[in-house]
């Protein structure tokens, strides 16, 4: 028997991976077949693609307003993709990991590294578990990022050689995931949100 049952608590899954894996496909398919679990919606000054809205897809924000909301410390990490920055809204997360919800955050590597930190040096206060989607194979990757037509095949290959890079970090995190079909890649993450939700009840 666990020493003490604290009651359920928030989680925060981070979910990250190497450029055009297809995380935000996946998560779509995670939000759709759990009907509980909280997006964040990040901040972005990259303009809108055809299709995204503001506030649905991302908040679509200029640099002079990316940075004010950064110097106010609006953000619980915000980094720069691309070319454009990034930022996940601190205070969503913190009321809804503070009404005992799961939030899903879908950052770039260098935002993942930077929640980890927060939570290592005690700035995060709440369970965390880091998923890591990788593609089946880097050729799948080519495919799949040239088959978006919304990049040049200049920034196609650039983003290539970011994935490539952005792969070698997966041993960090706690649980990797092959995205070979969206569906299955959802219901793996799925399950393992079950799994830790679990978890945070017996600490
Ligand atoms: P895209 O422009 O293709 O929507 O996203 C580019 C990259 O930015 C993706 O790897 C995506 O996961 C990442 N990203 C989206 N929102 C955030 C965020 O709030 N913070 C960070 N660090 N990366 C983000």
């Amino acid at each position: 028997m666990p020493k003490k049952l604290k009651g359920r608590k928030g989680l925060l899954v981070v979910i990250s991976g190497p450029s055009g894996v297809g995380k935000s496909t996946v998560v779509r398919k995670l939000l759709s077949i759990d009907l509980k679990l909280k997006m964040s919606i990040s901040a972005t000054t990259r303009p809108p693609r055809p299709n995204e809205k503001h506030g649905i897809d991302y908040f679509f924000i200029t640099e002079e307003e990316f940075f004010d909301r950064d110097k106010k410390h609006l953000f619980l990490e915000w980094a720069k993709v691309h070319g454009y920055y990034y930022g996940t809204p601190k205070d969503f997360v913190e009321e809804q990991i503070s009404k005992n919800q799961t939030v899903i955050s879908e950052v770039d590597v260098q935002g993942a590294a930077s929640i980890k930190e927060s939570v290592t040096s005690g700035k995060i206060k709440c369970a965390t578990v880091f998923i890591f989607l990788i593609p089946p194979s880097v050729d799948i990757l080519a495919f799949r990022l040239r088959r978006r037509k919304t990049e040049s095949e200049e920034l196609v290959n650039y983003r290539l050689r970011a994935a490539i890079a952005e792969l070698q970090v997966m041993e960090k995190y706690d649980y990797i995931v092959v995205n070979d079909k969206v569906d299955s890649a959802a219901e793996k993450i799925k399950a393992i949100i079950n799994v830790e939700k679990e978890r945070v009840l017996l600490n």
